[in-house]
C-alpha cells in the first residue's frame, strides 16, 4: 500500500457541497489502495473572518490568543470533512495539529515546524483510518497551539509527507497548477508542467500564494515532489521537483506579484560603521523579517536608509525604529504603506545580461516607476506603487512572452 499525503486549500472546502466533493476525491484515491492522510485548510474566508472579529475586540491583540482563536478554523473543516467520509461508508478520524504531534517555535502566528512526531497518524493507518490533519497549526515547546503564517497548510502537508515518507504531497487548490503569472490577474498565463524547488521558492517568497515558502523549502529539505492541480478537475498540474531540466535557458520562467508591501526609510543618517546593525539588530531580536535594503551613496557624511516589510508588521517596526532613530542621531523615520513589487523569476536569467533593462523598459512603456530595485542570481524585483502592480504583471508577462511557452 503507497501512502499519499494530500491537502485540500480554503476555497476547495468552502461549503458542504465543497466538502463532500473533496470527501469524494479522498475516497477515490483510498479506493486505489492508498494509505491517506490530509491536511485541509479552513472554509473560506474564515481564516479572514476570524481576523475581522479580533479587529473589532482589540487594537493590540496577545498573539498567543490569536492563534488560540484562528486554530480553531481548521479543526471546524477537519471534523466536517472527516464526517463526510464518514458518511460515504469509509473509516476516518481528525487529528488537531497538537494531535497529531506536529511542534513549532514559540513564534506566534510565523510559527516554525520543528519536528513532527508521527506515532499517532501511523496508530490510525494501522487501524484503516483515513487521517485528517488540521492543517496550519502545532504546538510550541511551551505547550501553547501556534500557527505558521498565513496559507500555512502548504507547509503542514509537505512536512507531513517528509515525515511519513510519503512518494509525493498533492496539494489541491482552486486553480490547475503553478502558472506563468497568477492566472487571476493574467488570463493568457499559462500552467508549467514542471518547476524546480529554487524557482518555485523564489516566486512563493515574492507573493505567488499558490505555495507557502516554507512548504517548498521543506520540499527541498526532504526531497519531497510536490503537485500542485485542482480540486474541481482531473488537469495534470505541476510538478515541484528537483530534477527540473536547465534546457530551458535565456527565460523568464514566471512573474510574482505581492501587495503586501511597506517601504521604511530612516532620513539623515550619519554614515559611520555599525549604523545598519544598530538599525537591523532590533528589528531581527523582534523577530521582523525585513526585505530589500538600499542605502543612498552619502552626501556630506549623512546617507538615508529604506528597507521594506509587510504591512502587518509596519506598526511593530515603527515602535522599535521611533527610539533608535533618535540615538543613532538620523533626523527622522518615515513610511509608505501604499507600495506592491513585481518579479520575474528563472534560473534560465543566471549570468545572461538584458534581462534587467528589458523589464525596465516595459515598465517604463507604462509609465510606472520604479522606487527600489533589489535582485538575486535568479530574480529581479521592482518596488512600485500598489495601483500599478497589475498592470506591471501584464506588461512583463507580454515583454518576455510567457504566454508564447518554450
Ligand atoms: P488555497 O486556499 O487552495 O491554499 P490560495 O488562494 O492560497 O489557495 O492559492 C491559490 C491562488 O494563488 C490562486 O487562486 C491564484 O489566484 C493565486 N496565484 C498567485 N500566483 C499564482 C501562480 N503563479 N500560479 C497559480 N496561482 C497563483
Ligand atoms: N487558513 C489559513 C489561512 O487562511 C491557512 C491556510 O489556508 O493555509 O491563511
Ligand atoms: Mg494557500
Amino acid at each position: 500500500m503507497a501512502l499519499v499525503v494530500q491537502k485540500y486549500g480554503g476555497s476547495s472546502v468552502a461549503d458542504a457541497d465543497k466538502i463532500k466533493n473533496v470527501a469524494r476525491r479522498i475516497a477515490a484515491t483510498r479506493d486505489k489502495d492508498n494509505d491517506v492522510v490530509v491536511t485541509v485548510s479552513a472554509m473560506g474566508d474564515t481564516t479572514d473572518d476570524l481576523l475581522e472579529l479580533v479587529a473589532q475586540v482589540t487594537s493590540h491583540p496577545s498573539p498567543r490568543e490569536v492563534d488560540a482563536l484562528l486554530s480553531t478554523g481548521e479543526q471546524q473543516s477537519m471534523a466536517l470533512l472527516t464526517m463526510a467520509i464518514q458518511h460515504m461508508g469509509y473509516p476516518a478520524i481528525s487529528l488537531t495539529g497538537v494531535q497529531a504531534g506536529i511542534k513549532t517555535d514559540t513564534a506566534h502566528r510565523r510559527a516554525r515546524i520543528l519536528q513532527i512526531d508521527p506515532k499517532r497518524i501511523r496508530r490510525e493507518l494501522e487501524k484503516d483510518n483515513i487521517v485528517i490533519v488540521a492543517g496550519f497549526q502545532g504546538i510550541s515547546e511551551g505547550e501553547d497551539i501556534t500557527t505558521l503564517g498565513r496559507g500555512g497548510s502548504d507547509t503542514t502537508a509537505v512536512a507531513l509527507a517528509g515525515s511519513l515518507e510519503a512518494e509525493v504531497c498533492q496539494i489541491y487548490t482552486d486553480v490547475e497548477g503553478v502558472y506563468t503569472a497568477d492566472p487571476r490577474i493574467v488570463p493568457e498565463a499559462r500552467r508549467l508542467d514542471e518547476i524546480g524547488y529554487d524557482e518555485m521558492l523564489e516566486l512563493a517568497v515574492q507573493g505567488a500564494k499558490v505555495m507557502h515558502p516554507r512548504a517548498v523549502e521543506v520540499g527541498e529539505l526532504f526531497n519531497i515532489p510536490i503537485l500542485v492541480a485542482s480540486s474541481f478537475t482531473d488537469s495534470p498540474g505541476t510538478l515541484i521537483h528537483g530534477g527540473v531540466s536547465m534546457e530551458v535557458r535565456n527565460k523568464v520562467r514566471g512573474i510574482a506579484h505581492d501587495l503586501d508591501v511597506a517601504k521604511v526609510t530612516v532620513v539623515g543618517v550619519p554614515d559611520r560603521p555599525g549604523i545598519a546593525a544598530a538599525i537591523f539588530e532590533p528589528l531581527a531580536a523582534a523577530n521582523i523579517s525585513v526585505d530589500t535594503i538600499v542605502q543612498n551613496a552619502s552626501i556630506d557624511n549623512i546617507t538615508d536608509l529604506t528597507f521594506t516589510v509587510s504591512r502587518g508588521q509596519l506598526e511593530e517596526v515603527m515602535e522599535v525604529i521611533k527610539p533608535i532613530t533618535q540615538e543613532i542621531g538620523a533626523r527622522e523615520c518615515v513610511s509608505d504603506a501604499t507600495l506592491g513589487k513585481v518579479s520575474i523569476v528563472g534560473t534560465g536569467m543566471q549570468n545572461m545580461p538584458g534581462f534587467a533593462a528589458r523589464m525596465f523598459s516595459a515598465l517604463s512603456e507604462k509609465g510606472i516607476n520604479i522606487q527600489l530595485i533589489a535582485t538575486s542570481e535568479i530574480r529581479i524585483t521592482c518596488i512600485i506603487d500598489e495601483a500599478k502592480v497589475k498592470d506591471a504583471v501584464r506588461a512583463l508577462h507580454r515583454a518576455f512572452e510567457l504566454d508564447v511557452g518554450d
